[in-house]
């Protein structure tokens, strides 16, 4: 059985509250939430980050993941939105499937922690 989570929430396996979702990509409501409003954009497809992703994904489905995050902050807030991507040890990367971060309902600060 395939012990990623993000990989058994995309298959339905695992309960999760999911927001929206295309061909490509879910979208949950993160259990964490770091803001009023806090997605996590999910491919289906299984990569381990960003970088693996891109090699392996064509660009429509590189596209198709974007759109969906795009979609998800703009519905969340009419007055912006950040989308994070975590990669690695020293990015703060903790589950090893690809997610997109999508955050909003509040003021973000930069540089982020
Ligand atoms: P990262 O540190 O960038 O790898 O982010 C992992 C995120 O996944 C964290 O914000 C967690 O709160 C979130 N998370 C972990 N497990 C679940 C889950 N089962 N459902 C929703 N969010 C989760
Ligand atoms: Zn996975």
């Amino acid at each position: 059985m395939n012990e990623c989570i993000f990989c058994r929430i995309a298959a339905g396996e695992l309960a999760a509250d999911v927001i929206a979702r295309n061909d490509v990509a879910i979208a949950i409501r993160d259990l964490n939430p770091q803001a009023p409003e806090h997605a996590l954009v999910i491919p289906v497809k299984h990569a381990d980050n960003l970088g693996d992703y891109v090699a392996i994904a064509g660009a429509a489905e590189v596209g198709g993941l974007l759109s969906l995050a795009s979609q998800v902050g703009r519905s969340a807030s009419p007055s912006g939105h950040r989308i994070v991507v975590n990669e690695g040890g020293d990015g703060g990367q903790t589950v090893h499937h690809l997610h997109l971060h999508v955050l909003a309902g509040r003021r973000m600060t930069w540089p982020p922690g």
